[in-house]
């Protein structure tokens, strides 16, 4: 699903019952990113990553579905556990953790663990027992806006040499994991990963060594312009690759944005106005400080409209409430002239928006409903 806005959405009716600023989560769209996902990673169990959008509206859709989790702190566990799902569909995907973190979600149930160094590894040393790991590997990408692997994952030439350590420590690392970064332009990194991986499997499967699972990880992009994006044709490079992986091995992924991205909608209120410079100045109810936050750590420039507002466009300025001065969103977006009280919609709001949103001078987080226009049912405002 990639119309930027629900088609038919009273946002003027849910402002006057659920107040503004909002977020709109839509179960349907959610639904619809993961059954596409699914079909397009046919026999890769998808553990949708926790992290873009942390939210029981999306939790529960998910299990509705059959979807496995992937969790990477303590709250992610007990979000896990609030909504009853089984820690067995659970990884836990931080290559850095305390030693209560482990426990933690040991004693949720959650068994598999991702490591990528040696003074991680013997954290597990205690755990041998219960825990089963994943070695991260890196794939630095420089093509992605987040590249992920100078953070995390241990070169490929540490990989068997881990392997060996782990074995003399009597630790079961069940497989390879990696991620290559979000909101990837293209599968290349991708398929350059697995091939990678499907060498390495190899190697540790001659040494004696024999590794179970793979899991790809995320970067699973969605288009931010509202284009038709087709998810079938962007993982079929992936699909060729995995089908050189060694026989009997398991395969995992961990999208997160492609799953929530499309699924949420921001309403703000344009709470005054000014003429500064030769502009209009729209002062909104959230800005880069709330839910737009993602224009900052994310890179991501929203769809932004004001369905209602009618007559001439001019280039006009949105700003965000608080009182710094960074906190605008947008410094030239061509718009009707709108009212106090109108209002601006962004559209693709579900991944690292919410998530990542602060209350920096006191202004709350906006509340987000959650519906479900497949059964057209206003669900509860979290
Ligand atoms: C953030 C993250 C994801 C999700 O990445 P997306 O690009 O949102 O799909 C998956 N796995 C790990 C380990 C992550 O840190």
């Amino acid at each position: 699903m990639n119309s930027q806005f629900v088609p038919g959405m009273d946002y003027r009716g849910l402002v006057a019952e659920y107040g503004s600023p909002l977020l709109v989560l839509d179960q349907a769209a959610v639904r619809h990113q993961y059954r596409s996902l699914q079909a397009a990673l046919p026999g890769v169990t998808l553990h949708y990553a926790l992290k873009p959008l942390p939210h029981m509206g999306v939790v529960e859709t998910l299990k509705a579905e059959g979807a496995c989790f992937d969790l990477a702190t303590n709250g992610e566990v007990d979000l896990m556990r609030d909504a009853q799902i089984d820690p067995n569909d659970c990884i836990h995907t931080h290559p850095i953790k305390r030693d209560s973190d482990i426990r933690h979600a040991l004693e949720f149930g959650c068994n598999v663990f991702v490591f990528d160094n040696p003074v991680e590894l013997h954290k597990f040393v205690a755990y041998r027992h219960q825990a089963r790991l994943l070695l991260r590997v890196s794939f630095p990408n420089p093509e992605t806006k987040v590249d992920l692997s100078k953070k995390f994952g241990c070169t490929p030439d540490r990989v068997l040499p881990l392997l060996r350590e782990a074995q003399a420590l009597g630790i079961d690392v069940i497989g390879l994991s990696f991620h290559v970064g979000s909101q990837v332009p293209n599968a290349r990194r991708h398929v350059e990963a697995i091939e990678a991986c499907n060498g390495l499997l190899r190697q540790a499967e001659a040494e004696g060594m024999p590794l179970q699972v793979l899991d790809i990880g995320g970067g699973f992009p969605v288009d931010y312009s509202g284009a038709t994006f087709d998810i079938g044709t962007f993982c079929a490079p992936i699909r060729a690759a995995l089908a050189n992986t060694p026989e009997g091995i398991r395969l995992l992924a961990e999208p997160g944005r492609f799953i929530s991205a499309p699924a949420m909608t921001s309403i703000s209120s344009v709470m005054g106005k000014a003429e500064r410079f030769g502009r209009t100045w729209y002062y909104l109810d959230d800005g880069l400080y709330g839910s737009y936050s993602g224009q900052l750590f994310d890179h991501i420039d929203y769809p932004k409209s004001a369905p209602y507002a009618k007559g001439e466009r001019q280039a006009s300025v949105l700003a965000g409430p608080t009182c710094d001065s960074i906190d605008v969103i947008a410094d030239e977006i061509m718009l009707p002239e709108l009212d106090v009280g109108d209002l601006v919609i962004g559209g693709m709001m579900g991944a690292y928006t919410w998530a990542s949103a602060t209350e920096f001078n006191f202004f709350r987080r906006a509340n987000i409903l959650v519906i479900d226009s497949d059964a057209s049912a206003l669900k509860a405002v979290a």
